[in-house]
């Protein structure tokens, strides 16, 4: 069989290395954090050299049955994954979220490593990705992978695929929007009226744009202080710049008649529905680096928005992913390079659990691959399918990295919605369908018959 090259050793790389190796690979695994004359050298988010390091919370979300993180952790167990045997072994008591010893869940991976004779691992910083003859290479570098890296693989792809930065807009719930105060509209009347619009008359604006600018910023990292890009400025730089700034770009308002004025309002705040539920709305364009309490008060000046419920706020921070939909193929690999993979947050998933998800999958695609075989890609009705099929299939002008929820999962069919009205029952359905369609799929897998 080929040889497999992995490139990083955080969650992804060691799930994709481990796995791969387990069906009879022969597999080097790259990881440029490491020990130099006794000083660590690190990313700017981790704290250790250790590998499947937690750079924040220790949880990997719920185990309540028949949610979609139990559904992905429930296929991720059927196909073997180490990394989330290893979790439960070292799981802390947690409710019903399934969380872990950081440190001891670390130690567990590095002695997997150890003990699998076909892993090799070098600790060094990867920058070229040219490539090798008779490897296939899994790129599992995260949200800060290098900048020599970074380059390379922008010139592989074309760098305007490229994000470092995840721009965040603050969401709303749905029921705390004053109806009363606010109108459906699309601009120019095109397509179907799905935006809710806040208008504001000269004064409201003007009062929104002061209180604005006299905002207090949320702490900025060191590692944070890049330049931002121009298309997803932050709203509080776009105030700075003049003020007209943002009636001219987020706050826009022609095309968007009021219906109960007859015109165009001063500026409008469009809010955008965040999920098929539609119990939650985000402001369009409204991603800004505040401070929480600051965004909540600035934000409830928008006329509709001043009893507003705040899910999530505004945020900015490093995140580099590729352009996934544009880029990569049904089986994670990157369509112009067949032997480059991408696995992890650099793949445009979300969270620890959904990057050992893609480590787990790229591991199997290519030792399958390597062994001269062609796996069938995972099954969209799977839940694992479904992260593939939103990461290459969502809209890539606006492609930004998912968690898994119900969402991402196909919907029953209508006649079945129809009759079953309990949303519990219907998402026990969609998990009983996933997993059906997970064995399945395993069923045939060639892999393991390569062991
Ligand atoms: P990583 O775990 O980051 O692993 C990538 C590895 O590649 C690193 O070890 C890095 O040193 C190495 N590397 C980079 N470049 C190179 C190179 N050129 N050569 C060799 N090695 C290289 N998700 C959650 O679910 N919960 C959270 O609480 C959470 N908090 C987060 C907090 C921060 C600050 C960040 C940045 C992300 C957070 N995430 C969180 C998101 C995500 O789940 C984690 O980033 C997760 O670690 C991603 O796994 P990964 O394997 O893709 O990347």
């Amino acid at each position: 069989p080929q040889k497999i090259r992995v490139i990083g050793g955080g969650l992804a790389g060691p799930e994709a290395a481990l796995t791969a190796a387990r069906l009879g690979c022969e597999v080097d695994l790259y990881e440029m954090r490491r020990e130099v004359a006794g000083k660590p050298v690190l990313t700017p988010a981790h704290q250790t050299i250790d590998f499947g390091e937690l750079v924040c919370s220790n949880s990997l979300k719920s185990e309540s049955p028949n949610t979609a993180p139990w559904l992905l952790k429930q296929e991720m167990r059927r196909a073997g994954s180490s990394l989330l045997a290893l979790a439960d072994a070292t799981a802390v008591p947690a409710g019903h979220a399934l969380a872990v010893d950081r440190v001891e869940f670390s130690q567990r991976i590095a002695e997997a490593i150890a003990a699998e004779p076909r892993i090799r691992v070098i600790r060094e910083e990867v920058t070229s990705l040219e490539p090798i003859a008779d490897t296939l290479t899994i790129v599992a570098t995260g949200p800060l992978t290098s900048d020599a890296l970074s380059a390379e693989i922008g010139r592989l792809t074309g760098s305007e695929h490229l994000a470092f930065y995840d721009s965040i807009s603050p969401i709303v719930d749905a029921e705390t929007i004053d109806r009363d105060r606010v109108y459906f509209a699309a601009r120019w009347d095109k397509g179907t009226a799905d935006y809710i619009n806040c208008p504001m008359n000269r004064e409201e604006y003007d009062a929104f744009l002061a209180a604005l600018l006299a905002a207090e910023p949320a702490e900025t990292k060191d590692w944070e202080k890049t330049e931002y890009f121009e298309g997803c400025l932050p709203i509080e730089v776009l105030a700075r710049r003049g003020p007209d700034t943002l009636r001219f770009g987020p706050m826009k308002p022609v095309g968007l008649r009021d219906p109960r004025t007859g015109k165009n309002p001063w500026a409008v705040v469009q809010l955008r529905q965040e999920n098929l539920r539609a119990d939650s709305y985000n402001l369009v364009g409204f991603q800004n680096h505040l401070k929480y309490g600051e965004q909540a008060r600035v934000l409830r000046m928008i006329p509709g928005l001043e009893n507003a419920k705040f899910l999530r706020y505004g945020q900015i921070h490093r995140n580099t992913y590729i352009c996934s939909p544009r880029l990569l193929d049904n089986r994670l690999r990157l369509q112009i390079r067949p032997d480059l993979f991408f696995a992890g947050q650099i793949s445009g998933v979300e969270g620890y659990t959904e990057s050992i998800a893609s480590g787990l999958l790229t591991g199997l695609y290519a030792a399958a691959i390597a062994h001269g075989m062609d796996p069938a890609p995972v099954p969209r009705a799977t839940a694992l399918g479904s992260l593939t099929h939103y990461i290459t299939h969502a809209d890539a002008a606006h492609f930004q990295p998912a968690n898994i929820t119900f969402d991402l999962l196909p919907q029953l069919e209508e006649e079945i919605r129809r009759k079953v009205r309990d949303k519990k029952e219907r998402h026990r359905m969609v998990c009983e369908r996933a997993l059906s369609a997970f064995a399945e799929w395993q069923a045939v897998l060639p892999v393991h018959a390569a062991v």
